[in-house]
């Protein structure tokens, strides 16, 4: 399973990192963020400052580590790496922080999972490209200032309403990304066949682009077993019958629905009669990770109309039940 096995996840590092586009103008849908994110760095060329701190949400896989590249790169400086749960104490970011150049950009994965003494450290390196370093303890400790570089924080979050008031108004530039619809996906799709040297029909991009709930991540990833299937079969061409039966075979479905989905979607409908049932019960009932389902299967699922969020829990819709097709009961309350 490539979440789990290392060497799987190495391979699709080293995959993706082929696929990723290197300039704002290669980067493929999200025409609002693109247009807004080139006018930031523009201004900032135009002044001979860093651009504005910048921070990105939307659910994985949409382009937010792409996107602190390209910024990176447009700008022609270097870039650093990190993630809130990488950085246990304030000393780390202090470590990390005070080792930046001049004008670099500092990549914060998961920005929300920063434990608190760090992100209230973020709040003055932000601001005044300043930190304090608390050195001793009690009644004798003091802070020792240390001046920053200046540079550009791109922190990236699933979701920005779980950042606090104080860090998410430090950012001067906030893009939310969004799902992709399916022509920017074909092309992203044609792209990667491109880089890939993958011979692939139209209609089987289409069919890869329609199911790939609306993510250049999994897209991607479809292109591959694709390829895979084409392969082995010894099809020289990807064509649209090439494409079905290789998403059949993975278990995606005609709407873009993996495992996952099919499960808390089947789950929902079977065992908790439709809900209303908390996000915590589902996902046990699934086997996963609470934030998994909440921040990879919901939000596709609810942007399909397949499953709402009410106060009192998740519940199926009738397009939720007629998907897995199955009657809903008669007082479904969705
Ligand atoms: P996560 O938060 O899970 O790390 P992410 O939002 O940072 O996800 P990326 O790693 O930037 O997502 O993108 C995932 C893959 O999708 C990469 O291989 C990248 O090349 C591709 N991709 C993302 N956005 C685009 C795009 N707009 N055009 C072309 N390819 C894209």
């Amino acid at each position: 399973h490539a979440e789990t096995d290392p060497y799987a996840q190495v391979e699709e590092r080293d995959y993706e990192a082929a696929l990723r586009p290197k300039t704002l103008a290669e980067f493929d849908g999200q025409p609002r963020v693109r247009e807004q994110l080139a006018l930031v760095l523009d201004a900032a060329r135009h002044r001979g400052t860093t651009p504005d701190h910048v921070l990105l949400s939307g659910p994985p896989g949409l382009g937010k580590t792409t996107l602190a590249m390209i910024i990176a790169e447009e700008m022609g400086v270097g870039l650093r790496i990190s993630s809130g749960p990488a950085i246990q104490h304030a000393g780390d970011l202090a470590a990390i922080l005070s080792g930046l150049d001049e004008g670099e950009v500092l990549f914060l994965d998961e920005i929300h999972r920063l434990s608190r003494p760090a992100e209230e450290m973020l709040y003055l390196a932000m601001e005044d490209f300043r930190v304090d370093v608390i050195v001793g303890k009690g009644p004798g400790a003091t802070a020792i200032p240390i001046e920053l570089p200046p540079f550009t924080l791109v922190g990236a979050t699933t979701r920005a309403g779980m950042l606090p008031g104080p860090l998410r108004d430090r950012f001067g530039f906030t893009a939310q990304l969004d799902f992709y619809d399916p022509a920017d996906l074909s092309g992203i799709v044609a792209n990667s066949a491109g880089k890939l040297g993958v011979s692939i029909h139209p209609d089987a991009t289409d069919e890869i682009a329609r199911r790939s709930r609306g993510t250049p991540r999994i897209a991607n990833r479809l292109l591959r077993r694709v390829r895979d299937f084409a392969q082995v079969k010894g099809h020289p061409q990807a064509h649209r019958a090439v494409a079905r039966a290789a998403l059949e075979l993975y278990e995606v479905d005609e709407r873009g629905l993996d495992r996952l989905d099919r499960a808390v979607l089947g789950a929902l409908c079977n065992l908790f009669d439709g809900g209303p049932v908390g996000l915590s019960t589902l996902a046990l009932s699934v086997g996963e990770e609470i934030e998994t389902v909440s921040e990879v299967a919901e939000p596709f699922l609810i942007r399909e109309g397949l499953l709402v969020r009410t106060p009192r829990g998740r519940v199926a819709t009738r397009a939720g039940y007629a998907h897995m097709g199955l009657r809903p009961p008669a007082q479904n309350p969705a």
